[in-house]
């Protein structure tokens, strides 16, 4: 029973958090936010998200899931992201899955030439990609929405190293409980939190949480941004694991940017 009163407080914090996306966000591939709950393991783990209800279909039944091993990788010629980010104040939300840090609007990237908002940036650990098998300790998404309503997520992966001077000030803005919102006082820019290569690898993709909606372009950079032991472990302590577990690649193509000709 215990068990049950903590699953359907997870589920108010997911309709509260429902309603601030439905707000900033207005995607329907976030329509399901507010629906049946899902968790990251036991009888409503993601083995089993897709019979959970009819909105998470896609979790089990779709061929383009997320995330993947990035393993082999074609060559292609992939243009370079470019970055319009600017400084926000973060509000920032711990929605009993992961801390989600809401970004004002005004800041986008171009991809083949779409432009797409930043809407938020929120974090899984272990890593949901992995590189040749291995996970990362940690995985941050930055979830952007272009006109159309179409999702391009940046994954940036963390590894244990030197101290995260970006993270630091953000730290304090981190709620702890699920349910709990902060703002910080002053802003951020989401490059802080970015290596400084911007080489990515890309596949079409999903969501990673329910409903698992695909149609999502992933652009995973290559290169890992560093964070201490300590960061790392006050980041797990709140998010706990909220890794769905990589995915079959199926027919798809992972590319990433031929090396420049000499
Ligand atoms: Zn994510």
């Amino acid at each position: 029973m215990a068990l049950k009163g903590m699953f359907s407080k997870r589920c108010l914090a997911t309709l509260a958090v429902g309603a601030v996306m439905a707000t900033i966000g207005g995607s329907s591939a976030f329509a399901g936010e507010g629906g049946a709950h899902w968790t990251y393991e036991g009888e409503h783990g993601p083995a089993h998200w897709g019979h959970i209800s009819k909105e998470y279909a896609a979790c089990s039944e779709g061929k383009n899931q997320s995330p993947v091993n990035i393993a082999s990788v074609g060559v292609a010629e992939l243009k370079d992201l470019e970055f319009s980010y600017k400084a926000s104040k973060l509000n920032i939300v711990n929605n009993g899955h992961t801390v989600q840090a809401d970004y004002d609007a005004g800041s986008s990237i171009k991809v083949n030439g779409i432009d797409y908002q930043l809407l938020q940036f929120h974090f899984h650990g272990p890593s949901e990609h992995t590189v040749n098998g291995k996970p990362y300790p940690l995985e941050n998404h930055f979830v952007h929405k272009s006109a159309k309503g179409e999702l391009a997520v940046i994954g940036v992966l963390i590894e244990e190293g030197a101290e995260n001077a970006a993270f630091k000030g953000i730290w304090a803005s981190l709620p702890k409980k699920s349910g709990d919102k902060k703002a910080s006082d002053v802003s951020y820019s989401a490059i802080d939190l970015m290596p400084k290569s911007k080489a990515y690898s890309t596949y079409p993709g999903s969501l990673t949480t329910p409903p698992c909606s695909e149609g999502v372009t992933w652009l995973v950079l290559n290169e890992p941004i560093q964070m201490s032991k300590a960061q790392i472990e006050e980041i797990k302590a709140i998010i706990k694991d909220n890794n769905r577990p990589v995915q079959p690649i199926n027919t798809r193509k992972i590319s990433t940017k031929a090396p420049a000709k000499k």
